[in-house]
């Protein structure tokens, strides 16, 4: 790899030399080394999330990259968290890690190692005591179900597990055979289809960790136009509470429900309704742990978007599933859809719960149903 198809960027508080062509190109090429500038927010969230996690973790403080790439988060988590004792990034080519050991050495990073090995390989070489990671990442191409297994036996009891996904059309129910395939459940295609998509890959990894005996309990999720990641804490036991269920959806008059058990009639309308699942029904944010993220963001490098999405997934912790749109209430009520503030105020005057939420700028989560929502849109 020759010095002259490198760039130098940027992120955080990282220098990072990258692909020249990755800068440019729409789609980010593989060869000679993948690397994704605009997966540079994900980054920043995760510098946020893992910094917040390990103040609080007991034990060594070690994080597992196990598609590396480049190393760009490896080496941006030991350059810019402190307490970090040891970052490894693994990756199985060779000419990506020579990249990311010239971006170490850039930065004086001193604390992180490189593995050339294929993931799971990598993973279950840590499965061991000594060997878990405090914060194990799984950011591959495509779905991370293949890894999931392994990447839960890497990750220290009281530690974070960190998944991204980036197939989309899977998720999105474009090919829903493939969804079921990949992550046990069918999505619906509806306007909180971003919501579903993160609740099947919760729903699937709490399935494999039940297998496992492991507990998940999620922290935190993101996403982007080209990616989802959810962040969760593996407990070394038995979860007894049953997080799985349904979400069943109504075209007819846009009623959403939570479900545990199979109904396909909506309650409201009596049309037939589509079902999304099984998926995760339990919530997706811990709400001391967002607040955790909050303090620790002002003290980084990171977009200026990162406080603004972490202000709405605190208000919108402990807010039930499947959000409304502004545009689909006033395409349902034949009028100009309602402003956000608007509509979360007389929601919130009659009694209802009512939020932001991060997964959508124009979304409002509520406890409040189709009809009732109608009802105070003008
Ligand atoms: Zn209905």
């Amino acid at each position: 790899m020759l010095e002259s198809e490198l760039a130098e960027i940027t992120e955080g508080s990282t220098r990072l030399l990258v692909p020249k062509d990755s800068l440019s190109e729409e789609v980010p090429p593989k060869e000679p080394a993948f690397f994704n500038p605009r997966a540079r927010v994900s980054r920043d969230f995760s510098i946020i999330a893992y910094s917040a996690f390990v103040k609080n973790f007991k034990g060594p403080k070690i994080f597992l990259d196990s598609l590396a790439g480049i190393g760009a988060r490896s080496v941006r988590v030991a350059n810019e968290i402190p307490s970090i004792e040891k970052s490894i990034a693994n990756d199985v080519n060779p000419q990506a890690l020579e990249i990311g050991k010239k971006i170490a050495q850039l930065n004086n990073v001193t604390n992180c190692e490189f593995s050339e090995n294929e993931a799971c390989r990598f993973l279950s070489l840590h499965s061991t005591r000594d060997g878990r990671g405090a914060i194990v990442d799984v950011d591959p191409f495509g779905s991370p179900s293949r890894y999931l297994d392994c990447a839960m036996r890497a990750t220290f009891h009281g530690g974070l597990l960190s998944v991204t996904a980036t197939d989309m059309t899977v998720l999105h129910g474009i090919f829903p055979e493939a969804c079921q395939r990949k992550y046990y459940g069918t999505p619906v295609r509806t306007i909180y289809g971003n919501e579903i998509a993160l609740r099947l890959i919760l729903g699937c990894m709490n399935m494999v960790a039940g297998r496992l005996d492991i507990m998940l309990v999620p922290l935190f999720v993101q996403h982007s136009m080209h990616y989802y990641k959810a962040y969760t804490k593996v407990l070394v036991k038995t979860n007894t509470k049953n997080c799985m269920g349904y979400i069943l959806h109504c075209h007819g008059c846009g009623n959403r429900k939570v479900v545990q058990d199979v109904e396909r009639t909506c309650n409201i309308c009596n049309s037939k309704a589509e079902l999304a699942g099984p998926l995760w029904i339990d919530s997706m944010y811990d709400k001391d742990f967002i607040d955790s993220m909050i303090s620790e963001e002002k003290n980084l490098k990171v977009d200026k978007s990162c406080s603004t999405f972490l202000e709405k997934c605190k208000e919108e912790s402990g807010m039930p599933p499947a959000y409304f749109a502004l545009d689909e209430l006033g395409q349902r009520k034949h009028s100009a859809p309602p402003s956000l503030g608007g509509i979360i105020e007389k929601l919130q005057k009659s009694g209802f719960r009512a939020t932001r939420t991060s997964m959508n700028p124009s979304g409002v989560k509520t406890d409040a149903k189709i009809d009732e929502i109608l009802a105070l849109v003008p």
